[in-house]
């Protein structure tokens, strides 16, 4: 175990029930969590985050992928939602949250997105200059800017090479990094801390002006009185995920930043209730689909970063094309292939790139709590089955036009292709949504803000509907998918709540 920083406790601090007091009590500590924690700990709040996984700092980061995935992914980073195809997705359990497993993508929420939440969910000041400021001063924090050219991986190169055969536009992807090494290992905790994750960047903030983290601790449930609420009761995590002691921690203010899953299952367990009945529901997940396509070439996709650059051509249409490397064991278990033929593909492994899109959805599923625990349920429509095959078309075209020799399909039942005619047959018939295989890591909207109690379970700021001293600040506040990653958007939300929570902090004390 690796000594924590002062302010940082974990299980082995609570041996017998404790009840703490603060200003604000702050659950989960990824992009949301901990960007507010730091910026109402600067204003001079007395702040506790509490988060359910451990504190692991850089040094125990190692590229050992299924270690560190049991280590900081929630069930093992294999969850799945229920429906047809089911959807498997990941989410970050500690102190960071998924700032520390994912891949450092940062971008501003594109302007059409903010001008959608404007109108049709009224959201107040949420134009591109109004939230100008937050941006800038997420990214300042984060460090968001472009990779150094020596990092960039030839999987990637090979990418903007078929895209600029086909004329499609493309972009440098802007990451939260300083001088990134280039090795790979973003999604199982950055181990030169050049990616600045929550833990290494607004954790680090949040400490230094007072805050205090206590990690290793599941809050269960919201403490109520009236319309009010006061604070959170929680259990600590031991070592093999059974409950301990209990931790009660008193509040006026609570902010609930558990993540798109996590957050409504928390709300449910509480018994909060919102005039919309939309707790939970408006889930979205942006579902990926990637190829392996081999080349003759040496491509070497894990020297360097992955997704050094994004296809942008089609953003307009909800798509996005990268190039992500993943090390040869999570390659072998999401392959179409078995037997001999997957062994002949890992021997290419060094030939492979495996290439993703990201699809912006258009329909939204919802969570449910079953005994208390999340699951997802969430059926794609049609159409967005029909953009999914239509996109991975379009991907085959590119990554031929790259030189590819062969790519394997992400669709049961569609063999192999060998040549740009090929791509035919994957829009030829249609495609089964039970054949589709589907993952994502953006789960956004199911505690969703905007300008009307009976639509919408947060006002524009994250603050609950009908409920005093509450407030969500994390994904579940999307009011719509948002077609690039989220982190930045979250973090930048979470800023402007943080600022409202601060103004109104007349109103809350005294209601408590
Ligand atoms: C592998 C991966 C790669 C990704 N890549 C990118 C990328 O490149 N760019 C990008 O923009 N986005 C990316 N994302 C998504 C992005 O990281 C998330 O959208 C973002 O971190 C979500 O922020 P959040 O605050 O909603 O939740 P999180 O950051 O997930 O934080 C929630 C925290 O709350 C804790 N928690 C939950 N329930 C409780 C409870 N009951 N009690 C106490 N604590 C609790 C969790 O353990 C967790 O640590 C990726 C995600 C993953 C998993
Ligand atoms: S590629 Fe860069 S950001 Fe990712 S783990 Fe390596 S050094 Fe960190």
């Amino acid at each position: 175990m690796s000594a924590r920083p002062d302010r940082v406790f974990g299980r082995e601090d609570y041996r017998d029930d404790t009840v703490l007091d603060c200003d604000v009590v702050v659950v989960g500590s990824g992009a949301g969590g901990g960007v507010i924690a730091a910026e109402l700990a600067e204003a001079g709040l007395e702040v506790i985050v509490l988060e359910e996984g451990g504190y692991h700092p850089t040094s125990e980061f190692t590229p050992e992928a299924s270690a560190m995935i049991r280590m900081m992914y929630r069930d093992g980073g294999a969850a799945t939602t229920l429906g047809t195809p089911p959807v498997l997705f990941s989410e970050g359990r500690t102190v960071g949250g998924s700032t520390v497993i994912n891949g450092g993508m940062s971008w501003r929420t594109p302007e059409k997105i903010l001008e959608r939440w404007r109108t049709d969910d009224a959201v107040d000041r949420i134009t591109a200059p109004e939230m100008e400021r937050y941006f800038a001063r997420v990214e300042r924090f984060i460090s968001a800017g472009r990779q150094d050219p020596e990092t960039k991986s030839q999987d990637n190169e090979i990418l903007i090479r078929g895209a600029d055969k086909k004329g499609w536009g493309w972009i440098h992807n802007i990451r939260n990094q300083a001088h990134c090494a280039g090795t790979n290992n973003c999604a199982f905790g950055c181990p030169t801390a050049a990616k600045r994750s929550v833990l290494v960047s607004y954790l680090p903030r949040a400490l230094a002006f007072g805050a205090r983290v206590y990690s290793d601790l599941r809050v269960d449930k919201l403490i109520r009185r009236g319309g009010q609420v006061v604070g959170v009761r929680g259990r600590v995590v031991r070592e093999d995920n059974s409950l301990g002691a209990r931790v009660e921690v008193r509040a006026p203010l609570t902010v609930v930043a558990c993540g798109a899953m996590q957050t409504p299952a928390l709300l449910m367990r509480s018994g909060i209730r919102s005039r919309s009945r939309r707790i939970g529901t408006d889930l979205s997940l942006h579902p990926n689909t990637k190829v392996q396509a081999i080349f003759d070439e040496n491509v070497e996709g894990w020297k360097g970063v992955h997704q050094a650059y994004q296809v942008r051509q089609f953003q307009d249409e909800g798509f996005l094309f990268a190039a992500v490397n993943v090390p040869p064991g999570i390659l072998a278990m999401t392959v179409p292939h078995f037997g001999r033929e997957l062994m002949e593909m890992m021997r290419s492994y060094h030939r492979i790139v495996n290439a993703g899109l990201l699809l912006e959805d258009t329909t939204t599923g919802r969570i449910r709590t079953i005994g208390g625990r999340p699951f997802a349920f969430y059926e794609l429509s049609d159409h967005d089955a029909e953009r999914a095959v239509k996109a991975t078309a379009l991907l085959c075209e590119l990554l031929f036009a790259a030189g590819a020799k062969k790519i394997a399909s992400p669709f049961e039942g569609v063999p192999d292709l060998s040549s740009p005619d090929d791509v035919r047959k994957l829009t030829e018939h249609r495609i089964p949504k039970s054949a589709m295989e589907l993952f994502t890591v953006h789960i956004m909207g199911t505690a969703r803000m905007g300008g009307d109690p009976t639509r919408h379970v947060c006002d524009s700021y994250g603050k609950v509907y009908g409920t005093g001293g509450l407030y969500v600040s994390d994904a579940s506040l999307f009011p719509s998918p948002i077609g690039v990653n989220p982190m930045e958007t979250i973090m930048a939300l979470s800023t402007r709540n943080a600022e409202r929570i601060l103004d109104t902090q007349s109103v809350w004390r005294a209601a408590a």
